[in-house]
């Protein structure tokens, strides 16, 4: 059997073009939508990143902002931005790239930012309304994840999801909507006693653990599909993914590939939640 590959580039690409009808629509109504973005300090992955985001928001038409703070920044002065940035009426979402410089507290950065802003979807607010099926943002990853899903035509209700991480940003969350979606869902991690016992009754396999080419084809059901979260460098500092590409692509029906699977569904998420948050804006601004 060789896998059917689940294109994120491809599928990414016709939800920018969707964002960007949305956005023009907005933009005809008098208010483009607009993301603020906060880097701290000059890590060079992070840098990369923000820069990304950035240019993805232009061809979507979404105004971005970007602010450079330096390492030094100290909380308060982060904080006391976020706030302002809140109040902002420019401002739809607002997003604090992680890693932050050791004397600032992630958590508490997070749980400043508005819940209507939190484009992430890492809010504590956000968190507990998709944990209680309420709306709110969904954290960007998972929530491609799910997108790409759809796209293979995953028939989810009944089906063994096992999710291997349990990260706040990636494994929980993602595991809380395979159950939304009816999925029977397994969450393993360092702990787990024997992974593969457990990844070889999976229809649906998530890998989100940052291990190199971990999960090999004998630890896959035949016929499952598979996507892999992971961005790991090996050993010659080639990209590559958790699972190994090519003994699960002779097992799988579907598998992601890294690069090309989950990286450009996770900013295409983004813009979705961005015009989403302006959406909703004007939903309930017409509605005063
Ligand atoms: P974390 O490091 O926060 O979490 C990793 C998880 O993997 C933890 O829950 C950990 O378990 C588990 N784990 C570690 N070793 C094992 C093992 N041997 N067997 C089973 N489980 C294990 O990572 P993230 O969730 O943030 O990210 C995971 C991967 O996904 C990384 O490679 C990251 O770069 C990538 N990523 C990719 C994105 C994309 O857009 N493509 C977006 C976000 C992340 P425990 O909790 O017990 O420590």
């Amino acid at each position: 059997m060789s896998a059917k590959i689940l294109d994120g580039a491809a599928l990414a690409q016709s939800i920018r073009a969707d964002v960007a009808q949305r956005t023009a629509k907005l933009a005809a109504a008098g208010r483009a939508p607009g993301l603020a973005v906060i880097l701290v300090g000059d890590d060079p992955g992070s840098t990369i990143y923000v820069r990304h985001k950035v240019k993805d928001c232009e061809e979507a038409g979404i105004r971005s902002t970007l602010d450079r703070l330096p390492a030094s920044t100290a909380q308060q002065q982060l904080l006391a931005r976020i706030r302002e940035l809140n109040e902002d009426d420019t401002v739809d979402g607002i997003l604090v790239q992680l890693p932050l410089p050791p004397q600032i507290d992630p958590f508490t950065v997070i749980e400043t930012i508005s819940p209507a802003k939190d484009v992430d979807g890492f809010h504590v607010a956000s968190a507990g309304a998709l944990m209680t099926g309420q709306p709110g943002f969904l954290p960007c990853t998972p929530y491609g994840v799910m997108r790409l899903l759809a796209h293979a035509g995953a028939r989810l209700r009944g089906a063994e999801a096992v999710v291997v991480g349990r990260s706040n940003i990636v494994g929980k969350p993602q595991a809380m909507l395979l159950l939304q979606a009816d999925a029977t869902v397994t969450i393993c991690h360092s702990r787990t006693r024997d992974l593969a016992v457990h990844t070889r009754r999976a229809d649906v396999l998530v890998a989100a653990v940052g291990r190199a080419r971990m999960i090999t084809g004998d630890m896959i059901k035949p016929g499952a599909i598979v996507v892999d979260v992971g961005m790991n460098r090996d050993e010659s500092g080639r990209l590559c993914g958790d699972v190994d590409f090519e003994s699960a692509s002779r097992v799988a029906s579907w598998i992601t590939p890294v690069p090309g699977g989950v990286g450009p569904m996770t900013r295409a998420m983004l813009l979705v939640n961005t015009v989403e948050a302006a959406e909703r804006k004007q939903e309930s601004s017409d509605g005063n």
